[in-house]
């Protein structure tokens, strides 16, 4: 198994034996990972639920999200790499973050917004994981 590191280097040595750095720049790269999200997003379109439930079993379907969320680790891990983040440390404070503003007394079965729990607690407008929206 890669680390982020070692697949972070294998990229960028990927990324300049090809001489792409010209092009790999912080807006390109957030384009390219909103590109592929938005690829990802498409395998789902026009499917219901359960429709994508039962595909999850189907190998070609599963090569296909495989493929994408590949894609978008992939941009995802040379975007903070051109911005300087590391990404595992970014990870781990924005969970101690939604753990404050989704305390499990009052996120506990709720899709509620943050805002939406406890109006005292303000910040940025991302929206984490909601089960039912
Ligand atoms: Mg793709």
């Amino acid at each position: 198994m890669t680390d982020l590191a070692t697949l972070q280097q294998q990229l960028i040595h990927f990324r300049d034996d090809r001489n792409w750095k010209q092009f790999h720049t912080l807006k390109n790269l957030i384009i390219s990972l909103n590109l592929e999200a938005a690829e990802l997003l498409e395998l789902t379109q026009w499917k219901t639920d359960a429709e994508l439930a039962a595909l999850k079993s189907d190998s070609r379907f599963r090569e296909q999200l495989q493929d994408e969320c590949a894609d978008v680790l992939l941009y995802l891990l040379q975007v903070a790499s051109d911005a300087g983040i590391d990404l595992l440390q970014a990870a781990e404070n924005k969970m101690q973050k939604n753990a404050l503003r989704y305390p499990i007394g009052q996120a506990y079965g709720s899709a509620k917004k943050h805002t939406e729990l406890n109006p005292a607690t303000t910040g940025s407008s991302d929206t984490p994981h909601r089960p039912d929206k």
